[in-house]
């Protein structure tokens, strides 16, 4: 007990989640002849899981409002505020295009879906994806309470940037609503600390069910569409990111990827973008050395509209269905699915699976059969667990890629080995 209390947060998690897996294929294995088990995932594992999950979905209203709030009031004028929003809104969609792109080629090279002839699951139904133009027009609150209330994050966004503009301009009274912000940061934040204490405990039992309910025998007949999502978020993790980070900053990418693995990990068990921004904003600050005038606006930010893993997904799953299905896509129609998968990328929303929901609107767009995600929906979640970490990593990427470009970022910490937030 000791022993385990002297690991770092981090270490414990990482020990967690392979607890959780080991477990979890012992369930899935000797379910068949013992049922009980099978209760014990749902009424246990899948108790302390939601548990979880609850209190991290707790923190995220309150910590992306104030700290995008303290992020563009101290950007110190406007002019910084919009040179920092179009670029990092430049590069998130930038990088997500290109990871569209990515997996589109490499579903071609592949063909995952040729060959595949599956059924779809009985009683399924397709999802209802909003359209694309309902999200757009609707970031624009009609009532900021009501976007607080909803989790609507969009609009949370828009509401805290305006609000924190206005405080910029608002000399002595501004100021002091300012000062009052940013204790506000400071208290959240220790919301967060008190939440970290049982995440060895929740990555446990989010793991263990996960792969008690699925098995990997799952996989067999989608394996192909599988590792190819796998094999495409892998290259974009470990190619296009550190590229972009040595084209457009000159940063040491090996040093950037070793930084993020708490981050990662965390991203991994959770599959969820927003239960990962407290842990991410401390690998910003404390390990990468990006101040918080940047960092607490771009990494919420992009837990919300970046997800270069999730178009990845997208792309790959759209040829698959279409493969499925006997459809031949056009370029054009490949086109479209860029754009399309571009803005569904901003419209999903930071937790498990709605990727897999969006996905609806992107093959409307190209008349390949909603139903197809029935096939994938089963092994999704693995998937899903996977792409978040390339989604939190590319947001970092681009807030060291920022911080470097407006001169302020501490390369001194960037290129200490010792400034690793260990989670405690
Ligand atoms: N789980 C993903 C995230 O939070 C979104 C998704 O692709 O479903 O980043």
């Amino acid at each position: 007990m000791t022993a385990w209390r002297n690991l770092s947060l981090s270490t414990q998690i990482l020990a967690a989640l392979i607890a959780g897996l080991i477990v979890g294929l012992l369930f899935n294995f000797l379910s068949p002849s013992l049922p009980v088990l099978a209760t014990i995932n749902t009424q246990v594992f899948g108790t302390i899981g939601n548990l979880f999950m609850s209190a991290l979905k707790l923190l995220v209203v309150p910590l992306v409002f104030v700290s995008l709030v303290v992020g563009t009031t101290s950007l110190s004028d406007p002019a910084k505020l919009g040179r920092l929003g179009v670029g990092t809104m430049l590069f998130y969609l930038a990088t997500t295009a290109f990871a569209i792109v990515l997996a589109l080629i490499g579903a071609k090279i592949v063909n995952p879906g040729v060959g595949v002839n599956m059924a779809l699951p009985s009683g399924y139904e397709a999802p209802e994806a909003p359209p694309v133009s309902e999200v757009l027009v609707g970031i624009v609150p009609s009532n900021p309470v009501a976007a607080l209330a909803e989790g609507n994050m969009l609009q949370i966004i828009f509401f805290a940037i305006l609000l924190g503009l206005a405080i910029m301009l608002s000399g002595k009274p501004g100021e002091r609503i300012k000062a009052a912000f940013e204790d506000w940061n400071h208290v959240v934040m220790q919301i967060v600390n008190i939440v970290m204490v049982f995440a060895p405990i929740g990555v446990f039992a989010l793991m263990a069910g996960v792969v008690a309910k699925l098995g990997f025998e799952s996989l067999a007949p989608l394996l192909k569409y599988f590792m190819t999502v796998l094999v495409v978020l892998l290259i974009h993790l470990f190619i296009s990111y550190p590229l972009l980070l040595k084209l457009f900053s000159g940063l040491n990418p090996v040093t950037f990827i070793k930084k993020m693995r708490p981050a990662m990990l965390f991203a991994f068990s959770t599959s969820s973008s927003n239960a990962t921004i407290p842990v991410n904003l401390r690998t910003a600050r404390e390990a990468l050395g990006v101040p918080n005038q940047i960092s607490s606006f771009t990494i919420p930010l992009g837990a919300t509209i970046n997800m270069d893993g999730t178009a990845i997904m997208q792309g790959v799953a759209v040829i698959f269905i279409a493969q499925v299905y006997g459809i031949d896509l056009t370029l054009a129609q490949l086109g479209t699915v860029v754009i399309m998968a571009v803005l569904a990328s901003v419209g999903t929303a930071g937790v498990p699976g709605v990727g897999l929901v969006m996905l609806a609107t992107v093959l409307t767009q190209v008349g390949v059969p909603v139903e197809g995600i029935a096939m994938i929906i089963g092994i999704d979640r693995l998937l899903d667990m996977t792409r978040t970490a390339v989604n939190i990593t590319g947001d970092a990427a681009v807030t060291a890629i920022m911080a470097k470009r407006e001169g302020v970022l501490d390369e001194a910490m960037y290129n200490d080995p010792r400034a690793q937030v260990e989670l405690d």
